[in-house]
């Protein structure tokens, strides 16, 4: 068959693979420990819900402007204002199906055939996808002291003609590090020097503990919103647990905004309304959700780094936001894929190999499930891991046979 050689450079989403392979042993009935979803467990706002219910009960379902229901603008130009202390207007946003659209469309307005797209690592999965599926070149850039932030001077040094933009995502999705001020401000300043564009990926920042924030970008630009570089991405699905909404959207210059909106209306011309309705009323209704998620994501990870503690060989630097763990498994090999593939066979505990977010010898575990998963993944894990384990235990009411396959 002639597949275009784009489309089969692109690799499979690890993280969607793991979530069908789950759901297929939890439909055979296997006690599948689910540690590498990325969704809280919350159901979604009332206020989301009833919102999209009149939308859909109103039988007036229909196509909506391109970048999106100007009532839903109104709603992100407030929350633009109230969380980033940045006014602009409704021609600076368009809303997309979901975060992961929004960089798409971004992506494929931005960059030429070869142009170059700097991406951190560890980064999220799909950033070196989509930057390969619009035809141009990730380039990654690896932190060398093993920590999850790189030095800003060997950023600098990868830097090119070529470079069109870079990624910053924090807090971050897989290590929950936040970036450091310095480091923000470095990147914002070196970027609008350079004329590269700064795409902040903001999914999670509202997610951070301990009383800390994570820098916004924004704030370290002067420039009025149709001279800066940066381009600030957001959504519902990680704040409000929404994930299965798909609500997404960017505030850039203007012109950048017109492009997309032309990409987006040949393509899947607008998001539907019963969903722009739903992060509408999410984001207008009460928003003591989001802080009561962020408490059960900081306690869920607190009970997770308890757990990490005894466990021998294992190294984990504390996360401070999302709801992401990425330990350092080194100690039972090198490669991250095959220590996965174990702790799912013999242990049934689903976990994201370091290695799909370049970070090889770790695994990315998840903390956004029940504290009783997180306590009885990591107990199997040890169990599973450990070559001194008796072959059969019970692990709380559980039966464990270490040769389950
Ligand atoms: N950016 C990051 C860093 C993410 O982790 C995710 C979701 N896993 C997205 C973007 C995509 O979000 P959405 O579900 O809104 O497409």
């Amino acid at each position: 068959m002639s597949i275009s050689q784009i489309a089969r450079s692109i690799v499979e989403s690890p993280t969607l693979r793991l979530n069908e392979e789950a759901r297929l042993l939890r439909e055979k009935g296997e006690p599948v420990i689910h540690l590498g979803i990325g969704e809280p467990k919350n159901k979604a706002p009332i206020a989301a819900i009833l919102s999209s219910a009149a939308k859909l009960v109103s039988g007036d379902v229909k196509y909506t402007p391109t970048d999106g229901l100007p009532s839903l603008k109104k709603a992100i130009l407030r929350y633009t204002e109230e969380n980033y202390d940045r006014v602009v207007a409704p021609e600076n946003v368009i809303v997309s199906d979901g975060a992961k659209q929004c960089l798409f469309n971004l992506l494929y307005t931005l960059c030429n055939p070869q142009d170059e797209v700097i991406v951190l690592a560890p980064y999220w999965v799909s950033y070196p996808e989509i930057v390969k599926m619009v035809g141009a070149v990730p380039v990654v850039v690896r932190p060398e002291d093993g920590s999850f932030v790189p030095r800003w001077s060997d950023v600098e040094r990868v830097v090119s003609s070529s470079t069109k933009a870079l990624i910053l995502n924090s807090p971050n999705n897989p290590s929950g590090a936040i970036y450091p001020a310095a480091f923000v401000e470095e990147a914002v300043q070196f970027c609008e020097r350079k004329g590269i564009w700064l795409i902040a990926d903001d999914i999670y920042h509202k997610l951070v503990f301990d009383g800390k924030t994570a820098p916004p970008a924004c704030r370290y630009s002067d420039r009025d919103p149709e001279a800066t570089k940066v381009i600030l991405v957001n959504g519902v699905a990680k704040l409000y647990g929404m994930t299965g909404f798909r609500i997404g959207w960017i505030v850039a210059p203007r012109k950048l905004v017109e492009v997309m909106t032309n990409v987006q209306a040949q393509t899947t011309s607008c998001v539907s309304p019963v969903l722009q309705a739903a992060a509408e009323g999410a984001l207008t209704g009460m928003q003591g959700i989001v802080e009561s998620l962020r408490l059960t994501m900081q306690n869920n990870r607190d009970v997770l780094m308890n757990e990490l503690k005894t466990f021998t060989g294992v190294r984990v630097a504390k996360p401070e936001g999302t709801f992401y763990a990425l330990p350092d498994f080194r100690a039972f090999g090198n490669d991250s894929v095959a220590i996965s593939r174990t702790l799912l066979q013999k242990a049934r505990v689903v976990t994201v190999p370091g290695r799909e977010f370049g970070m090889e010898g770790h695994l990315r575990l998840s903390f956004a499930g029940t504290v009783k998963d997180l306590t009885e993944g990591v107990a199997r894990m040890k169990w599973a891991l450990d070559a001194e384990s008796p072959n059969e235990i019970y692990i709380g009411d559980r039966k464990m046979v270490r040769d389950w396959l």
